[in-house]
């Protein structure tokens, strides 16, 4: 009998792994085998040490290795507008925005904006991201070669001053549809920005494409009072039932926001597994109100967390969005055993693996998964002691604990060095930048 060790990539070993699989098991004294990208096998340290060998091994030191956290709704290269317009509510911050980005946004401007946010998430912990924005394109191209993990595709939206924007063009979006159906890390879907910037016929015809290539769709629905206004003078009914008119409250639905919700549309979207992207910095920066997450997680619905963009949130720092979501939860409800940390802790990992329609691929670490994960360092001061590892991840952590993150089985930050973007030269044309957007 052959008993030698069975080479593979990369060996894990020495650590806690917090796994997040349905019966949420934590290993201690644990190990990780990762091969051609996928983790391929769990175990403790001493039978790791028996059964595999790799050229790269990861000496875990005591450390937590938990699934790499899934940000479920964001805007990438609006880092560059990171405290631009602050304390305003949002159809003003919107008219800013919009006049900055007319004269702002390009393929170049959109990818280094997306750089700095890829930077900034993995410095997080984060693996995979939502984008909705312009030049998906350009910025896909980004996410492949930085090695991170995207969901994107075209983004329909009516906006004046943007007619010029080619890519709602159908042509385009079908190109783009089938270039990046089988390419690794990038994940397609159809956006439309919101139901208030968007027409019948435009919705109509977003709706066809997403079943006819059977994708994720991404829309903005029911985030502030003054969007409610909007969509029922354009469409005469609430956000959600447009959505629904058009066939798109389903399985492969992402909402984002969905801060002002009846009973009837919370049970909807259980009833028809639609999921939800909470993103609490924004709606309570711009006023747009408090999402009733509790109720809908107790209904039954899924729900992910996401940033949104850093123009009104101002961070991409998912650790602290799923902090300020349970304790806000906790206060407008007046019950503190709502949104308990592990669930929390779920909403981020598997959960919003779910809500991005990845949940076969990533958000928790078992075996035939993709190894997307990150190593947290739980010996600083703001975790000692530990007596629970998902309230420490919920309520302690800060993005400094985080010190390795692997996306597909690539290192692309080791002991906080980035390794597949260059950092400094990205914050840098970023500085430059902002002096181009303080003259506008
Ligand atoms: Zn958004």
């Amino acid at each position: 009998m052959n008993t030698s060790p069975k080479p593979v990539d990369t060996l894990l070993t020495g650590g806690t792994i917090l796994t997040m699989n349905a019966r949420r098991e934590i290993l201690t004294d644990a190990a990780m085998a990762v091969d051609v990208g996928k983790i391929v096998w769990l175990g403790s340290a001493e039978s790791a040490a028996q059964q595999y060998q790799s050229q790269e091994r990861i000496d875990l030191n005591g450390r937590v290795v938990i699934p790499g956290l899934v940000n479920v709704h964001g805007h990438w290269a609006m880092t560059l507008m990171r405290g631009l317009v602050d304390d305003c509510p949002l159809e003003q911050w919107l008219a800013k925005i919009w006049r900055v980005e007319a004269e702002l946004i390009s393929p170049e401007t959109v990818v280094l904006g997306s750089q700095l946010a890829m930077v900034e998430m993995m410095r997080g912990g984060t693996t995979c991201a939502a984008d909705m924005y312009w030049y998906y394109q350009d910025v896909t191209e980004a996410a492949r070669e930085a090695g991170f993990r995207i969901v994107t595709g075209p983004s329909f939206a009516e906006i004046e001053g943007f007619e010029d924007y080619r890519n709602t063009n159908q042509a385009i979006a079908i190109e783009y549809l089938d270039a990046y159906r089988e390419v690794p890390l990038v994940h397609p879907c159809i956006q439309a920005h919101s139901a208030y910037t968007t027409s019948g016929p435009t919705l109509e015809h977003v709706a066809q494409l997403v079943h006819d290539n059977g994708l994720m769709f991404v829309t903005h629905a029911s985030e502030s009072k003054g969007e409610l206004a909007l969509v029922q003078e354009r469409h005469g009914k609430r956000p959600l039932e447009v959505l629904d008119g058009y066939g798109l409250l389903r399985e492969q639905t992402l909402l984002a926001h969905c801060v002002h919700l009846t009973d009837d549309e919370i049970a909807r979207l259980a009833e028809t597994g639609t999921s939800v992207a909470h993103c609490p910095s924004s709606n309570l920066k711009l006023s747009s109100g408090i999402a009733r997450v509790a109720a809908m997680v107790e209904m039954g619905v899924n729900v992910g967390i996401g940033t949104d963009g850093a123009a009104s949130n101002n961070d991409l720092d998912l650790f602290h969005e799923a902090q300020l979501a349970a304790l806000v939860q906790k206060g407008i409800t007046g019950n503190p055993q709502v949104l308990p940390a592990e669930k929390v802790f779920a909403m981020l990992t598997i959960d919003g693996a779910r809500a991005v329609g990845l949940a076969d691929q990533v958000g928790s670490l078992e075996v035939g998964k993709s190894a997307d994960l990150a190593v947290i360092d739980f010996g600083a001061a703001n975790l000692t002691p530990c007596y629970d590892l998902y309230s420490h991840l919920v309520y302690a952590l800060s993005v400094g604990d985080v010190q390795d993150v692997m996306v597909a089985g690539r290192l692309l930050m080791k002991d906080r060095a980035m390794l597949s973007l260059d950092e400094e030269a990205i914050r840098e044309e970023a500085n430059r930048i902002a002096c181009e957007v303080k003259a506008l």
